[in-house]
């Protein structure tokens, strides 16, 4: 989906032009690319009005006459923000509260990965200084308890469970109740699932929710629902009235457009991703980010919360960095230390695509071939002098009198000679690297990703 977004919008800065049938073309493809996803057919054809509308409005206005680039602009934001509408339904999740004994109940169909993101979410909050349990209440699988004795036991993280009581009211009752006396501050009731929506899965629900009264409910879904996802979400909505989403399974072949069509059936927020097997493979949520990363343009917040965990090592640095970022002062040897960062982080594959301004195609082909793809980026900047790397890269334009660029100095050829590199290679680093820098920039505004996600913190 990522990629045929991110063609259609590139197509349209191509355009020399922006009129009523550019638009009409390039949301074609859009919608395309959305309703192939499996996002509802009437959402898209919701997001086409909207957009449409608004950008004819903005053409009868007259207010950009001559001026494309001003009419580019509004019509790619006026895209964005249809995009970020349908994966944002405006309200507040939960956040749990420290020293409190925050309850946690997921609820899903067998199989969506519930048990898996319940210890996924016990890790994650227990990494943030939360003392967290699981509380496994499906005495309807075989083995379940099992499964959440191993997975809690890897994690490192406290469980409650029985082998020998059925009712699922009653183990949901008193693990709660028990973890609650230790003072536990994040309890996590893991529940059963069916392989269809059922009324006894319902009526179980609501009788587990009577019981534990928790604080937040998750509807686990699987990304591949496709447009099931609609109906599966309302049916729950009614008997356990979750507050937030959880979408698993999204690193597979999963279009994931399912998933988003539940936000919009029931106005309920989606807060985490699951991205693998493993207990990290857990992605936190917001609707900008996930957007600009579909749509190619990176994932600041992603990456610094990434970042933020993985390279404890120099808690400093990082905050000078973070700092760096938020107030849009990012130098070029920064974003290289960036690079260099996500090569030491492990699959490129997964990390690269929240850097902005990393060509897609890095993306592209085996692991190996992203990290080769990535080195010449570092032979690249290896070649510049230290004014060079420490500057925001306008030293290699040239300006014209008016203040717009009109040429590369002679040390871009310089650089990419040294770099046994193109010109061409140079000038796309200097391109990916001032679209980074603009969006880092965005990022650190008043209600920027950087501000948001210093609040989740
Ligand atoms: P439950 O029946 O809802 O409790 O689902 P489980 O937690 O038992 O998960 C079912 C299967 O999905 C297991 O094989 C999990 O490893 C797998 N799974 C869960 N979440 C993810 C994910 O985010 N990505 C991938 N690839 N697999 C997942
Ligand atoms: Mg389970």
């Amino acid at each position: 989906l990522g990629r045929k977004l991110n063609a259609a919008l590139s197509s349209l800065s191509r355009a020399p032009v922006v009129d009523e049938k550019v638009l009409e073309a390039l949301l074609k493809e859009i919608c395309a690319a959305l309703l192939e996803s499996d996002v509802n057919v009437k959402l898209v054809s919701q997001l086409r009005q909207k957009v449409k509308a608004k950008a004819k409005a903005h053409f009868e206005s007259g207010a950009d006459r001559g001026k494309e680039a001003n009419r580019k602009n509004v019509v790619q934001k006026t895209i964005f923000d249809e995009l970020v509408h349908l994966v944002d339904p405006g309200v507040e999740p939960y956040k749990p509260k420290k020293g409190h004994p925050n309850v946690i109940m997921a609820v899903g169909l067998q199989g969506n990965g519930k048990t898996t993101t319940c210890t996924k979410l016990a890790v994650y909050y227990q990494k943030r200084g939360f003392k967290s349990c699981i509380v496994c209440a499906d005495t309807f699988r075989a083995g379940a308890f099992d499964q959440t004795r191993q997975s809690a036991t890897k994690a490192k993280v406290a469980y409650f469970g029985s082998y020998t009581e059925t009712d699922p009211v009653a183990i949901a009752a008193q693990g709660v109740s028990k973890f609650k006396k230790e003072r536990f501050e994040v309890i996590i009731v893991d529940t059963s699932g069916r392989h269809k929506q059922e009324s006894e899965l319902f009526e179980e629900m609501v009788q587990i929710g009577q019981a534990v009264k928790p604080d937040m409910t998750v509807l686990v879904l699987d990304a591949s629902i496709g447009q099931a996802a609609e109906a599966q979400s309302r049916a729950f909505k009614e008997s356990a009235d979750f507050g937030a989403i959880i979408v698993t399974k999204m690193d597979g072949h999963a279009k994931g457009g399912g998933a988003i069509s539940a936000v919009a059936a029931t106005q309920t927020p989606i807060i985490f991703l699951g991205v693998g097997e493993h207990l990290t493979d857990l992605d936190r949520f917001s609707p900008q980010p996930f957007i600009s990363k579909l749509l190619g343009m990176g994932d600041v917040q992603g990456l610094m919360e990434h970042m933020h965990d993985l390279a404890n090592a120099n808690p400093e640095k990082q905050k000078e960095m973070a700092k760096k970022l938020e107030e849009g002062k990012l130098s070029i040897r920064d974003w290289r230390e960036q690079i260099q960062n996500v090569m030491n982080m492990g699959p490129i594959s997964k990390i690269a695509s929240m850097i902005p301004g990393l060509p897609q195609d890095i993306l592209q082909g085996s692991d190996e071939e992203g990290s080769l793809r990535m080195k010449r980026m570092i032979y690249i900047t290896d070649s510049m002098s230290a004014v060079e790397l420490d500057s925001d890269g306008s030293c290699f334009l040239i300006t014209a009198k008016d203040g717009k660029p009109e040429g590369l100095t002679w040390r871009v050829a310089r650089v990419a000679r040294g770099s046994g590199t193109s010109v061409r290679e140079v000038e796309e680093l200097l391109c990916q690297y001032r679209m980074m820098a603009n969006m880092a920039k965005q990022a650190g505004g008043k209600n920027g990703w950087m501000q948001t996600m210093q609040k989740m913190q």
